[in-house]
C-alpha cells in the first residue's frame, strides 16, 4: 500500500498508520467529539485512505506515464485540452476545485503529447498540498518535461473555488483563476487570445 509522506527515495514512511490515526482521534478530541462513538470510531480509518487516495501525489511510484510521439505530420497547431480537477489548499488543508485549460504548441520536430494523460498529470500534480499557482506551474513543467522542452510553449488556466474562503473568513464565494505561459504563449498575445477562445467555446 502506498504511504502518505514518504522521503522522496519511497523507502520507509515517517508516520506510522497508528500515529496518524492517533492524530486524527486527538483534532476529534480538541473540537469536541467523542472518537469512541459509534460514528467516529472508524473515521481515523477512513481519512487514512482517504489520504492514501487524495496525497498520491507525493508518491513517485504512482506518477503518470506520460505518452508522447514523433510528430510525425510536423503539426504546429495549437493542441486545447479542459476538464475538472480538485485538491487542498495549503493553508488550511481544505478544498480548492475547479476547471483547468490547457494548450501547448508542439515544434515541427519536436514530440507531441497523448493528450489523455494530461488529466492524469493534472490529477497526480493536484494530491497534494497546493497552491493554485503551484498547480499550473508543475502541470506545465510535468508535461514539458515530458516533451523534453521541445514544444513551442504551454498556456494554463485555472479556475478555482475554495472552501476555505467560502466556509470560513470572510464566506465570500472563493473563486479565483490563475494564468501561466509559456514560451510562444508569453510572447504572443495573438496566441493567448486564440486560447481564450477556445476557452469560451469550451463546454465546462
Ligand atoms: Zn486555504
Amino acid at each position: 500500500m502506498a504511504s502518505i509522506i514518504t522521503d522522496t527515495q519511497d523507502t520507509e514512511r515517517k508516520i506510522s498508520e497508528d500515529q496518524l490515526k492517533e492524530a486524527i482521534r486527538t483534532i476529534l478530541l480538541y473540537i469536541g467529539e467523542d472518537p469512541s462513538r459509534e460514528g467516529l470510531s472508524n473515521t481515523p480509518d477512513r481519512i487514512l485512505r482517504m489520504y492514501d487516495e487524495i496525497f498520491r501525489g507525493y508518491d513517485e511510484k504512482r506518477k503518470p506515464r506520460i505518452t508522447t510521439f514523433t510528430n510525425s505530420a510536423h503539426s504546429e497547431e495549437m493542441v486545447f485540452d479542459c476538464g475538472d480537477y480538485y485538491s487542498m489548499c495549503e493553508h488550511h488543508m481544505l478544498p480548492f476545485f475547479g476547471q483547468y485549460y490547457l494548450a501547448y504548441i508542439p515544434s515541427a520536430e519536436g514530440r507531441i503529447l497523448g493528450i489523455s494523460k494530461v488529466s492524469r498529470v493534472v490529477g497526480y500534480c493536484a494530491a497534494r498540498l497546493q497552491l493554485q499557482e503551484r498547480l499550473c506551474r508543475e502541470i506545465v513543467e510535468m508535461l514539458d518535461g515530458a516533451l523534453k522542452g521541445t514544444s513551442q510553449g504551454f498556456a494554463i488556466v485555472m479556475r478555482g473555488r475554495h472552501m476555505c474562503k467560502s466556509m470560513r473568513g470572510t464566506r465570500n464565494k472563493g473563486e479565483m483563476s490563475v494564468a501561466y505561459f509559456t514560451g510562444c504563449f508569453k510572447k504572443k498575445a495573438q496566441l493567448r487570445n486564440e486560447f481564450y477562445n477556445f476557452i469560451n467555446t469550451s463546454k465546462l
